[in-house]
């Protein structure tokens, strides 16, 4: 943990003798670097939203106390970096307001279809200095006093024509966060916010998503690389401090719809999809042997992970310990759903009859849907960081210590099957031994007749 005021010199929040900090969370397994696809999660850019500062720091909790136990979580938690802001605005959580020490609406202060303020508070200048240094994949600001999940476009500049050049991977990430999020109080409705709910001057969506390449809508005064974030609003509930029993338990989180599901657990459930979802990758949910015999037929399971869609996958292998790039066996394609749909792939393999060692990867190609487009504002391709990253191969950002390659394809973990005749077994006496042998005689050679034209 850490404040925007110790790390980026941001002013204290000071009204009176009241101070405030603005706190940061990160959630990471430090010891792997800081080099890993980040996340980002905010609570309470409007103060009297309390609900959304309750998943915040649930979130937070959940991911620390299931990090021994939860396969899951530990994943996450060693390749994502997941930072959290659980109160964006300290002074109206305290004071039970929707403004700031000074009265000035937080979500309508950024640099991006600004109106009259820029960085008027302290909340949007910290939450700016956080998001100009990383480069978040998926965002959420937490909201209260509706239910649904609104994204891009949600600004005046693009009310005419509401299709970024992202809506695609929004969309889809929409459906599957309403999906996951689960049934209680109803699953939410999912939409561009300019279609569903209502536009805004200078709010963190939008900029977050589009301030570093939208630039006739940005702020020359505060330039930024690090927003290509798909960044989604979700407003928890329709009470912005709904009751506590509606709030929810903690065995409610892997339990929709249960007894102790609640507005919490519902976003918990979400902002682990979105932290999964930051990077493809692939998970053997059914290990072949490790040894086998020559055309012995052995099987593989996984799941496509880190993503929504399946363009591509397939076992590939061969002698060569980087199957990767030198394989001499593929299976045949298969396409479909991930994880996410709970779909797993099957291969039954035949192995080879020259025995070795047999080096194995799965191969995935994710998300492709998310390159399609009907008529963007602006005309250009996607831009955010989720699409790129699993698109296109020569594609790269860097932003002050973290960077992004795209890769068209991902790859599994490297294992192998030692495939090697039987052994035998032998007796102390006599043992009767046959031994099928390769060579180049034929029943012919042997006769008599090809012994005695011997020279
Ligand atoms: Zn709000």
């Amino acid at each position: 943990m850490f404040t925007a005021q110790d790390a980026f010199g941001v002013p204290d929040v000071v009204y009176g003798s009241e101070t405030y900090k603005t706190w940061i969370i990160r959630i990471t397994n430090e010891s792997s670097g800081f080099d890993k696809p980040e996340v980002l999660f905010i609570g309470g850019h409007h103060g009297d939203e309390k609900v959304g500062v309750e998943a915040a720091y649930y979130l937070a909790e959940w991911l620390a106390e299931h990090y021994a136990t939860d396969d899951w979580i530990r994943y996450l938690v060693d390749h994502r970096e997941i930072y959290i802001v659980p109160v964006a605005n300290p002074y109206g959580w305290v004071h039970h307001q929707r403004y700031d020490e000074n009265g000035i609406d937080m979500n309508r202060d950024y640099p991006y279809d600004s109106s009259s303020h820029i960085f008027a508070t302290v909340g949007a200048r910290a939450i700016h200095e956080l998001t100009k240094r990383h480069l978040f994949i998926n965002t959420v600001s937490w909201h209260g006093g509706t239910e649904m999940i609104i994204y891009a476009w949600g600004c005046y500049a693009h009310t005419s024509n509401t299709e970024s050049p992202d809506d695609i991977a929004f969309y889809n990430q929409g459906q599957y966060m309403s999906a996951y999020g689960g049934p209680y109080s109803g699953y939410y409705p999912w939409g561009r916010a300019n279609d569903i709910l209502y536009p805004c001057y200078g709010a963190y969506e939008d900029y977050a998503y589009a301030a570093s390449w939208d630039l006739a809508n940005a702020e020359p005064l505060w330039p930024t690389n690090g927003c290509r974030s798909l960044t989604h609003c979700i407003e928890i509930s329709s009470s912005k401090f709904p009751s506590e029993s509606t709030l929810g338990g903690r065995n409610g989180v892997y339990n929709p719809g249960g007894t102790e599901d609640g507005y919490v657990p519902k976003n918990i459930r979400i902002a682990l999809m979105l932290t999964d979802i930051a990077e493809p990758y692939i998970e053997i949910t059914d290990s072949p042997p490790q040894e086998a015999e020559p055309g012995a037929t052995v099987n593989i399971s996984w799941k496509v992970m880190g993503a929504l869609t399946t363009a591509e996958t397939a076992v590939q292998y061969g002698l060569d310990a980087d199957p990767i790039n030198n394989y001499t066996y593929v299976t045949s394609l298969q396409s479909g759903g991930t994880g996410w749909q709970d779909v797993e792939y099957h291969e039954s393999i035949t192995l080879p009859a020259q025995p070795g060692t047999y080096y194995f990867t799965i191969r995935a190609k994710v998300d492709q849907d998310t390159l399609n487009q009907n008529n963007p504002e602006p005309q250009v391709a996607p831009q955010s960081l989720y699409v790129n990253m699993r698109t296109n191969d020569s594609w790269s950002i860097s932003n002050y210590n973290n960077t992004l390659e795209g890769h068209e394809n991902w790859y599994s973990r490297i294992f192998t099957i030692n495939v090697f005749p039987p052994e035998i077994e032998l007796y102390s006496g006599w043992n009767l031994i046959t031994i099928p042998v390769q060579n180049n005689y034929t029943a012919s050679d042997l006769s008599p007749h090809s012994y005695q034209n011997a020279t």
